[in-house]
């Protein structure tokens, strides 16, 4: 394992400094963040703005393809390009979808039309992407899908409803796995589609969080007409497709889960007093300190490990489901001892109590949601036991059983 830059990557990474350097405003602290006081169409506008012009220079899509529009680079060079652009202000998390899993499925799997009408107005930043996975009783098993898919000559008419959709409600497309055959076991009969958001009978409905945001959706599909041109893949072959979409979520590497929480923490437990002496001199302060360091130490590790397997242009292992394991935990508890050294104050909101309360609370808040999205913490322990660790798996015993005898 060798976790330093290749030659060719610590150039590349050197061109990319140079460029953002010339482009973007580096971050002055960690409480600095793009979106502060912007609505979510400006800050949609920017995150637009700003892809077209990592377009324009050729980072939109550093792992793809050239006679795709990408810039024929290795996923190490994208991983690098994520790194630095980290460290400027710089909208994220829009494209996030379209170009992290969408996308790659769509160029794994499209025909040589879709590839030409979808991937490059998604790289220019033009048509932002959704999954349509999810469903009220389909999440950690997706063989469980519902939502229907019947042919009708040359159309697909869908009908059915999903959940959790990220970014539903700014999306002009979304890849949707929907059921095709019923008389075929639950994962053989699935068809994965090219959803156009904006077609008659689609209605999405936010769903509003604990942070009084609506990031995600329920999405309903009433009769909604599809050409057979919009299949993605062969029919009946959705699960493999869908597996290609999920396998691309371990090279985003956790990139949301390596902050530095525990120095945040330090800095606010200088700053708060507790029975008249500084908070950091209390033993359970410096505990929850200590665990918040080494939860994030050890993710970074694994990351570095992920990073060093990428670079050898191979797959990161299964063992990248600890990343999430371990640090949307970690942020969950750093997070409620941040707020907690606030005494009652710590659950103001934080433009009452002043910006560096701004990542705590955050975390606190969204920690929920980071354990279920993208597969469960039970889900990845269930991943670390039977991939990493080589114990038995679980047993299923609905795996050959038709669809449509499981729905009784
Ligand atoms: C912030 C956020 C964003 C999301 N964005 C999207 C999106 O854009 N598109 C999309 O399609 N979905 C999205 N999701 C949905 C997400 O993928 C599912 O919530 C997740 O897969 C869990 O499914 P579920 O909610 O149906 O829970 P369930 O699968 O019903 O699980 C319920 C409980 O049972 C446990 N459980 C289930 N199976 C097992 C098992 N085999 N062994 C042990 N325990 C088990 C789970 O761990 C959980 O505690 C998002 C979710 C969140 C929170």
């Amino acid at each position: 394992m060798d976790f330093n830059d290749t030659p060719e990557e610590a150039a590349f990474r050197a061109q990319v400094r140079t460029w953002l350097e010339a482009n973007a405003t580096a971050k002055r602290g960690r409480d600095d963040t793009f979106r502060a006081g912007l609505s979510e169409a400006e800050y949609l506008a920017a995150a637009r703005a700003w892809q077209k012009r990592k377009a324009a220079a050729g980072y939109a899509a550093i792992a793809a393809p050239r006679e795709m529009g990408g810039l024929g680079g290795t996923p190490a060079m994208q991983v690098v390009y994520s790194q630095e652009e980290a460290r400027f202000l710089t909208p994220d998390r829009v494209f996030e979808v379209s170009l992290g899993t969408a996308l790659p499925t769509v160029a794994m799997w499209g025909t040589p039309e879709q590839k030409a009408s979808y991937l490059q107005p998604a790289f220019e930043g033009d048509h932002v992407w959704c999954q349509l996975f999810s469903e009220p009783s389909a999440g950690s098993d997706l063989g469980n899908v519902r939502t229907r898919a019947t042919r009708e000559g040359d159309e697909w008419v869908i009908t059915g409803q999903k959940v959790w959709t990220s970014g539903a409600h700014f999306a002009q497309y979304g890849i949707l796995l929907a059921r095709t055959d019923w008389d075929q076991p639950k994962s053989k009969g699935l068809t994965m589609f090219i959803l156009d958001m904006g077609l008659p009978g689609i209605e999405v409905r936010p769903i509003r969080q604990i942070s009084d945001e609506a990031h995600f959706n329920e999405v309903f599909l009433s009769e909604v007409r599809l050409p057979d041109s919009a299949r993605l893949g062969p029919e009946n072959q959705g699960w493999k497709v869908m597996l290609s979409t999920l396998m691309q979520e371990r090279f985003s590497l956790g990139e949301n889960f390596s902050g530095d929480l525990y120095a945040q923490i330090i800095d606010l437990a200088r700053e708060v007093e507790w029975d008249g002496r500084p908070a950091i001199e209390h033993a359970r302060v410096r505990s929850g300190i200590a665990d918040a360091y080494i939860a994030q130490f050890g993710v970074e590790l694994i990351v570095r490990r992920g990073m060093s397997a990428i670079s050898r242009g191979e797959s990161p292992g299964p063992e990248m489901a600890a990343v999430k394991l371990v640090g949307a935990r970690a942020f969950q508890t750093g997070g409620a001892l941040a707020v907690e050294l606030g005494g009652a104050e710590g659950l103001i909101a934080q433009e009452d109590l002043g910006p560096e309360w701004r990542l705590p609370q955050l975390l606190w808040i969204s920690a929920p949601g980071a354990r279920i999205a993208g597969g469960t913490d039970e889900i990845q322990k269930n991943t670390i036991a039977e991939r990493v660790l080589g114990l038995p798996g679980e047993l299923r015993t609905d795996r050959d059983v038709p669809f449509r005898e499981l729905e009784g």
